[in-house]
């Protein structure tokens, strides 16, 4: 490690000064259980299956053994959270083991809810089983889905009851501690560079940009004016091809603090997350955002942007001139609008974006809402049109989307003549190529899941494990591993929000 460590060595909690990590030690837990391995991730890692039933797999990704010549440590950053300056904030229950190189590819491996850092602030620094398995489920169903995202190689139960203050009956409840390894390049974010930047700290500013830039961003140059603005130009890049992506598969990330926000432009710190179910572009799934709506679905690009401004402003010192930092920022306005149209065109099957496809599109974003459609079904089914469809009649239409829409009467006159009319232009479009209609769907399944991870769904596993049964971990992690293929076994998951699953949201603690 090159970077500057906090010398002081103690879990008090405290301001960290001139360093960007403190070294701390993994909270034992009393009685460790694996849940859940993603295999995939363990094999990334180089990992046997010999390895993954050992005792000392358990040890170490429950933070009960530190591996011989690694020093954990939890890393100091800051953040703006609901755009507001939060001061320091750090890895209050995250822990890096060690990095581990494989096939080429470098991997730091980070414990979440092994206990208490120098950061922890207020709280107790561990996590439940209902948010682990949900951040464990959620990173690889992201992965499969071809979203940039940190991993999650393991799942366990650490033997220790957590209090949080989530109140039945006015009373906060015991609940089942968890901890996930993580793994990402690494966990480096953009209130890392901030923190440094609010304290005027140049030096410490200095040395993690450079710091970053040669490890992960190698082709960049370091220590000048013009590689720091290529480095910014280059988050930028990253980030906006995850909000395409997000937006793509109707991801809602809740909690889009610039501390949340990864310098590789991976989705980072699943928390109170959710999924588009009705498509609503207002919707999220942070219940202490629904004031605001900052944090709903359609805002997260502009969140984004307004994120990576927050980051310009961090690393602006390190250059001493705005324009490389405006130019990365305009790029990224330009380019997603590019993209995000070029996105949209290809989940409802077109390969290219022609004069009257952006009407197309925006009146298929409107007349989405006028009545609850479920987002995920609503583009499935849409592939199962065909050119020769007739659009004067609706019925062949309405058919083939009819599973997608919540009310369960008939949808009245009004909203079938906006359908009709959405539908009678879309087959005109469909039909200017010669594309036969099974190359178009293939296509288009390729780009719109089947199957996602909705709440309901990651809660019935949640359920089952607080009551010992694990097999529905085990069986959404593989249904998950190929959200594009049709799954006839698992096709009870392709399917609306139950009725009483509608007012419940994820939660993160
Ligand atoms: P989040 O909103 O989950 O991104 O967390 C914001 C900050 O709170 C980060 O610094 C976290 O490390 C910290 N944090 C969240 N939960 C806990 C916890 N149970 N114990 C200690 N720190 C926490
Ligand atoms: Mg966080
Ligand atoms: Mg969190």
């Amino acid at each position: 490690k090159q970077l500057t460590a906090d010398p002081v060595q103690t879990l008090s909690r405290r301001q960290v000064s001139g360093a960007a990590f403190s070294f701390v030690t993994p909270r034992v837990p009393s009685n460790p259980r694996l849940l859940h391995v993603a295999n995939d991730v363990a094999e990334m890692l180089g990992l046997s299956a010999e390895d993954r039933d050992s005792d000392e797999f358990r040890d170490v990704f429950s933070g009960g053994k530190v591996m011989p010549g690694t020093r954990p440590y939890a890393m100091c950053y800051g953040g703006h959270q609901f755009g507001s300056w939060a001061g320091q904030l750090g890895d209050g229950r995250a822990i890096n083991l060690a990095e581990v190189e494989h096939a080429g590819k470098h991997w730091t491996l980070q414990l979440k809810g092994a206990g208490e850092t120098p950061y922890s602030r207020t709280a107790d620094g561990l996590a439940v089983l209902r948010s682990s398995v949900r951040e464990h489920l959620c990173s690889e169903a992201m992965h499969h889905l071809g979203v940039p995202t940190t991993r999650s190689l393991c799942l366990l139960t650490t033997g220790d009851q957590v209090l949080r203050d989530i109140m039945y009956d006015g009373h906060p409840e015991m609940e089942t501690g968890a901890v996930i390894c993580r793994v990402a390049p690494s966990f480096i974010r953009f209130g890392n560079f901030e923190i440094f930047a609010s304290r005027h700290d140049l030096k410490m500013l200095r040395e993690l940009t450079d710091y970053t830039i040669r490890h992960y961003y190698p082709e960049i140059e370091t220590g000048t004016q013009s590689g720091y603005g290529d480095f910014f130009h280059e988050v930028c890049q990253r980030t906006l091809r995850m909000m395409v992506h997000w937006q793509r598969v109707g991801f809602v990330h809740g909690v889009m603090n610039t501390d949340n926000m990864s310098i590789h432009g991976d989705t980072i710190d699943y928390g109170p997350y959710g999924w588009l179910e009705g498509y609503d572009p207002n919707w999220t799934p942070n219940t202490t955002d629904r004031m605001h709506h900052r944090y709903a679905f359609g805002n997260q690009p502009q969140i984004a942007l307004w994120n990576l401004v927050q980051l310009a402003n961090a690393l602006y010192p390190l250059v001493g001139e705005a324009s490389p930092f405006e130019s990365a920022l305009q790029q990224y306005q330009h380019d997603f609008n590019r993209e995000f149209t070029r996105m949209q065109a290809e989940k409802i099957g077109l390969t290219e974006v022609i004069a009257g496809d952006e009407e197309l599109l925006d009146q298929l974003d409107a007349v989405l809402q006028i009545t609850e459609t479920d987002m995920t079904i609503f583009f499935r089914l849409l592939g199962n049109v065909k050119k020769s469809e007739d659009a004067s009649s609706d019925s062949e239409f309405l058919a083939t989307i009819r599973d997608a829409f919540y009310a369960q009467q008939p949808l009245g006159d009004e909203v079938t003549e906006q359908w009709r009319d959405w539908f009678s232009k879309y087959l005109q479009r469909l039909n200017a190529s010669d594309e036969p209609d099974a190359t178009r769907r293939e296509r288009m399944n390729r780009v719109n899941p089947k199957y996602v991870l909705r709440n309901y769904m990651a809660q019935t596993a949640i359920d089952a494990a607080e009551q010992g049964d694990t097999s529905l971990i085990g069986e959404l992690y593989e249904l998950l591993r190929a959200p594009y293929d049709e799954q006839p076994e698992h096709e009870r998951w392709f399917a609306k929000r139950p009725e009483w699953a509608r007012h419940k949201v994820g939660c993160s603690m």
